[in-house]
């Protein structure tokens, strides 16, 4: 599903370099539940950003479910990354004047999809993240933890390659924090591949493989042992 090899990342302003990524190599399968993390500065946000095609590696390879992301075009990257990503935030980025349904509908709005297939498979998405009640809640009538079920819904539902989210509990109290790992855990085991990005060391153990990152490597790759059910 995804192949890195060899990734590097060198950011220049004026004459500085800075190696964000120093070579990294990882293999993802479809169907794992992994979490990135590592301390500030270890390269995270970067590895998000090449990960989620909003970036390209300085040198490396990368293949994402076939598609050669290193070789591509920026336009062929914006394809790339909106047939094959789900993208979750910190920050939910969901639009605030419309509806729970309207802003799940509206990536299938952009992918071409005719208004009642969008209306179901809305309604369905929403009903997986036990939102099902919630439908025409605008995003300031909804917790913290609703937003982000939202959010999920919305990456779900066009049916992308990867779940890739950006320290998606950042912004939640302790049991909203629960409640979206545990819906991570169900799209997981519903057999979506889900990536998260996170510096909480407690975040991580609900997922089922850890990548440690310090300056900008690969530190540690391991199975989470006895994964925290969230349910
Ligand atoms: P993390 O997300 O783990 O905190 P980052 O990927 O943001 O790590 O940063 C890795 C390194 O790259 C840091 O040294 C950071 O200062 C540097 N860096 C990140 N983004 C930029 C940028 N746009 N320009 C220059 N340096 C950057
Ligand atoms: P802690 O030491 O409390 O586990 P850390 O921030 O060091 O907190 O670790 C966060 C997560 O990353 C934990 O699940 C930990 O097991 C894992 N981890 C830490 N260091 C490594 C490493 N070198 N290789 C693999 N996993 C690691």
């Amino acid at each position: 599903m995804i192949s890195l090899k060899g990734i590097k990342k060198i950011y220049s302003t004026g004459d500085i370099e800075v190696a964000a990524l120093r070579g990294v190599d990882l293999q993802i399968d479809a169907g794992e539940f992994v979490a990135i993390t590592g301390p500030s500065g270890s390269g995270k946000s970067t590895m998000m950003n090449i990960l989620g095609c909003l970036d390209r590696p300085t040198s490396g390879e990368y293949f994402l479910d076939g598609a050669d992301v290193a070789r591509a075009t920026g336009t062929q990257l914006a394809e790339i990354r909106n047939r094959k990503i789900g993208f979750v935030f910190q920050g939910f980025n969901l639009l605030p004047r419309t509806t729970a349904l309207e802003n799940v509908e509206l990536p299938m709005l952009y992918a071409g999809v005719p208004a009642k297939e969008r209306r179901e498979r809305a309604i369905d998405a929403l009903e997986s993240v036990g939102l099902g009640d919630r439908i025409h809640h605008r995003p300031k009538e909804l917790s913290g933890g609703q937003q982000q079920r939202v959010a999920i819904a919305r990456a779900l539902v066009t049916k992308p390659a990867i779940i890739l989210a950006d320290e998606p509990t950042g912004n939640l109290d302790t049991k909203s924090s629960i409640d979206v790992m545990a819906i991570f855990q169900k799209i997981h085991s519903e057999g979506n591949t889900v990536l998260i990005i996170t510096h909480e060391p407690e975040i991580v153990q609900y997922t089922r493989r850890v990548i440690y990152f310090r300056d900008g490597a690969v530190e540690g790759d391991k199975l989470v042992e006895n994964p925290r059910n969230a349910a």
